[in-house]
């Protein structure tokens, strides 16, 4: 049943470590990026979206600089991040191009995906990208924020980029098998765990005990933890061998490769609750029967001319509420536009938001995807 919707999931975000990535430092391994790129290409043709998370840049770097040991200072890491995001993507790029694909670089802070506008901005950016065919490579602006290189190695970015884009799963490849629920280098009765619950606290201690390689910064425990963050808005996660042969292009098979760590709540659920976890109603929206009817029966998304009445004073990417005629709420959404722009467009077509505002953010007023039915 779980493999059954890993092999339906049609939007994958792909984390690669830096020990994995610069084979521990020795520079960035050519040859087995060359295969990732190839079964990421795989997973394309099966109509798969892909986001690639990946570091390496601190590690590529310290090579360049010509720097063997790690230095402690956060400003030199932060240098080494800087020279050595060159090589990164220069390498991913030329990689996806012999296979016809273009890529995208794209550097985050978790402050930005913490911020309303900024997060709903790099949703669209991501958004485009994929429907554009790009393949997004994302790491964190090392230059600007430091709790990747302090201890995440962007597990926990990987976490929040599948929140952001409600990616189905996420795939974290390091250079280990997965979770087991004893250090297997000390402990050679340690039993390698399949599958487990996400946020499980007994697998958190189990991955505590794992530790991290040389250069990873990440360790099992900031898996452990960024697949419950994952599974917040109803993804599954699998912590993978990145040396595993075909690795990517088996699990899209089906195949029960590494640690799969499974949502609590059905996915649908989980992201329900994800959104309503971020409720802080900055507005109301009361809609004409015709829009309540498109949200309830058709799934579709909110369009501004089904909008009767604005209220409130929210700004683009705050929830709003929406109600039917009788104040009853009927959804709640992320909202492209602010109070402001929604009261001028509002029972307009899309097709004058142009003219009205004098550019155009989106179609919609609230996309489908960003909205959560209320009640029955
Ligand atoms: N974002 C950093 C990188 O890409 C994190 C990894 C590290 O600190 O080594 O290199």
């Amino acid at each position: 049943m779980v493999r059954e919707q890993v092999i339906k999931a049609r939007r994958w975000v792909v984390k690669v470590g830096s020990s994995l990535l610069t084979n521990d430092g020795a520079g960035l391994d050519l040859a087995l990026m060359a295969l990732w790129v190839e079964q990421i290409q795989y997973l394309r043709a099966r109509g798969i979206e892909v986001v690639l998370v990946s570091s390496g840049a601190v590690s590529e770097g310290m090579k360049r600089l010509g720097w063997s040991e790690r230095p402690h200072a956060l400003h030199d890491l932060q240098a080494a991040a800087a020279v050595g995001q060159m090589g990164v993507v220069q390498a991913y790029e030329s990689c996806f191009q012999r296979h016809g694909l273009h890529t995208a670089q794209i550097l985050l802070t978790h402050d930005d995906l913490a911020n309303r506008q900024r997060h709903l901005n790099a949703r669209s950016t991501l958004r485009t990208l994929l429907k554009l065919g790009v393949i997004p490579i994302v790491n964190e602006n090392d230059t600007v924020a430091v709790e990747e290189i302090r201890f995440g190695d962007n597990d926990t970015l990987a976490g929040l980029v599948t929140n952001l884009i409600e990616a189905e799963l996420l795939v974290m490849l390091t250079d280990q098998d997965g979770v087991y629920d004893s250090d297997p280098r000390n402990n050679s009765n340690a039993k390698f765990i399949h599958e487990a619950q996400a946020g499980d606290p007994e697998l958190e201690g189990m991955a505590a005990g794992g530790g991290s390689g040389r250069l990873g910064r990440g360790g099992m425990l900031t898996k452990v933890r960024a697949a419950e963050r994952a599974a917040r808005s109803g993804a599954l996660s699998i912590i993978a061998s990145g040396r595993e042969s075909d690795v990517l292009s088996k699990i899209a098979d089906g195949e029960q490769l590494g640690t799969m760590l499974v949502p609590a709540a059905e996915p649908l659920a989980a992201r329900k609750q994800w959104l309503a976890s971020q409720l802080n109603l900055g507005g109301k929206l009361v809609l004409d029967d015709g829009a309540v009817k498109a949200l309830k029966h058709s799934g579709g998304s909110l369009l501004a001319v089904g909008v009767s009445l604005v209220e409130g004073d929210f700004h683009r990417g705050d929830v709003v509420t929406c109600v039917d005629w009788r104040g009853e709420e009927v959804a709640r959404g992320l909202i492209n536009y602010s109070a402001e722009e929604s009261k001028k467009i509002r029972g307009q077509s899309s097709e004058q938001i142009e003219a009205l505002l004098g550019y155009v953010d989106e179609a919609e007023l609230i996309h489908r995807d960003n909205l959560v039915l209320m009640g029955r």
